[in-house]
């Protein structure tokens, strides 16, 4: 990569993360900051800055200055200089992927995964003259035209978590700036390489300085963008707590924004579900990414006598799975991120051990040869959760998962629209009428029928329900254009077709 992009520190010996703004990096001015550490591992490896209040208005500057041309330059060559980025992105797939598992965690093939959804959203932005176009009315009366236009809305900023350095970044900066805005990334502090990874391919895919910067930091930076005169717009993805106050904060400077908070996503799985299927569509959701993704299946609703069949399977194969090191192409889940969240998942599973539940499989102990000070967990199962509980009602982001037995479809859809999230649900069936009347009565934003993780395409758009997301319009696809466009409507006629006198009626067509 770049070096100028990745600045080596004056700690010895660490990498030190710096913001890039205006197409070079710079130090962050504040005094905290982050260690970050290789999860697999446990070493520490590099340290990033947190910025403040005046590094972040330094950024918004360099930012509304490259707006004026940005904003200018014509869709169908910001849509070249996207394409290009897009075989950078196909081409360097590899090492982003690689500086994802180095600092997340997760299994190299999921951080390729991750990527490709990334690079997705950077292909359906190449489209955006097609998407720009507005709609227009001739002769809406007399020798008169009306046409809508989107325009872009300036500075706009993107803050994001640790749980997809790449894709969720992804599911911003393309359209925002493809729709000529300029765009501020705010990326989590304990993996924030792959932000100045993606920084560097967009120098050398030729974008002008100040379309793209990167800020290291914390609620400080966070804050201050939110606070800014000049950002006009934020996206965030991240905890609930988190995004509500980035919400309502936002919305209380009269900024437009999208905040898409945590989740706790069911499974239900029918009598005459495909069982096999069904279990390793439970297997693959609940522990992939050491079930930290916001699609992760933490709950799988087990209704009638199909729970009988599950659960033993599901047993039998989360205490056989192959947990190690992301790097290692055997692996099928990885560390957890950091220490710290490893000691949050431990108390959940503590607590749903003290609140009754059955602990099929207890993964507190678990540890890999060799990585001993690794931030590893073991696959955990519960059964015979209550929706009173702790680790039912909460989300846990690891690799737990829990089994609620229920009686009927009803009792299921029920129990799924009770809860306060609403991100992913899947109902695995083979029947067409049960799959109908679960997609259209259940309470949640993504849906899958016989699919575990429906996370919609790069031009359906991405969002949840209830307490999932704050804000009215999803992330990406044809909703992101919208978020990060404002509409102009214009009527137009000429002197030749205008009758004389002033009117006071409410005019009409005519
Ligand atoms: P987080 O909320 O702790 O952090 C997200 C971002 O917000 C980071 O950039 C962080 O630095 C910043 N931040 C943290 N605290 C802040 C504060 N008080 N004020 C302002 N900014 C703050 O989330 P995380 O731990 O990085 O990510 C995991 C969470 O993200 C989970 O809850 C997961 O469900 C959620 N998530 C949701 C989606 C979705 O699409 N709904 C996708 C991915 C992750």
């Amino acid at each position: 990569m770049n070096d100028t992009v990745i600045g080596n520190s004056a700690d010895a010996g660490l990498t030190h993360l710096q913001n890039y703004i205006n197409g070079s990096c710079s130090d962050a001015s504040g005094s905290g900051g982050q260690d970050i550490f290789n999860p697999a591992t446990g070493q520490n490896s590099a340290r990033v800055t947190f910025s403040t209040v005046e590094d972040v208005d330094t950024a918004v500057k360099a930012a509304s200055a490259a707006f004026l041309t940005w904003s200018e330059v014509s869709p169908i060559k910001r849509a070249r200089l996207m394409n290009r980025l897009l075989g950078l992105m196909q081409d360097r797939k590899e090492e982003l992927a690689i500086a994802i598992t180095v600092e997340h965690g997760k299994v190299l093939s999921d951080a390729l995964g991750e990527v490709e959804r990334g690079i997705d959203i950077v292909e359906f932005a190449c489209g955006i003259p097609q998407l720009l176009k507005g709609d227009f009315s001739d002769q809406v009366s007399t020798g008169m035209d009306n046409w809508t236009m989107r325009q872009p809305l300036g500075v706009v900023a993107g803050v994001t978590p640790f749980n997809f350095p790449v894709m969720v970044p992804s599911w911003m900066f393309p359209i925002a700036i493809a729709c000529g805005n300029t765009f501020i990334l705010k990326p989590s502090p304990t993996d924030p390489t792959p932000s100045l990874m993606i920084a560097d391919l967009i120098k050398e895919a030729g974008f002008p300085d100040g379309v793209f910067n990167v800020i290291q930091g914390d609620k400080v930076s966070v804050d201050a963008l939110l606070d800014h005169p000049d950002v006009m717009a934020l996206s965030f993805v991240g905890s609930t707590p988190v995004a509500n106050a980035i919400y309502q904060r936002g919305a209380a400077n009269g900024k437009r924004v999208q905040a898409l908070g945590g989740a706790k996503n069911h499974m239900v799985v029918m009598p005459d579900a495909d069982i096999d299927k069904a279990i390793d569509g439970l297997i693959g959701a609940a522990y992939g990414s050491a079930g930290e993704r916001c699609m992760a299946i933490s709950v799988a609703v087990l209704v009638g006598d199909a729970a009988d069949k599950v659960v033993p399977a599901l047993k039998q194969r989360a205490e056989n799975l192959c947990i190690g090191s992301g790097i290692v192409p055997t692996s099928e889940m990885g560390p957890i991120v950091t220490e710290a969240a490893r000691q949050r998942i431990l108390s959940y599973i503590n607590s749903g051990a003290e609140e009754g539940a059955d602990l099929l499989v207890d993964g507190r102990e678990f540890s890999v040869e060799g990585h001993e000070n690794g931030f590893f967990l073991g696959a955990t199962l519960f059964d015979n959760v209550t929706p009173e509980m702790k680790i039912y009602r909460e989300e846990i982001f690891g690799p737990v998962l829990v089994c609620v037995r229920v009686d009927t479809l009803e009792e299921a859809i029920e129990l799924v629209n009770a809860h306060e999230f609403g991100n992913g649900v899947s109902c695995y069936t083979r029947n067409g009428g049960v799959a109908r009347t679960f997609h259209r009565k259940i309470q949640v934003g993504m849906v899958g029928i016989n699919v575990p993780i429906p996370v919609p395409m790069a031009w359906q758009g991405f969002g949840g329900w209830k307490k999932s997301l704050f804000g009215d319009m999803h992330a990406y696809g044809e909703e992101g254009v919208r978020f990060y466009t404002k509409q102009k409507s214009i009527m137009q006629r000429w002197p030749e077709d205008m009758e004389d006198g002033a009117e006071f009626a409410m005019p009409v067509a005519k």
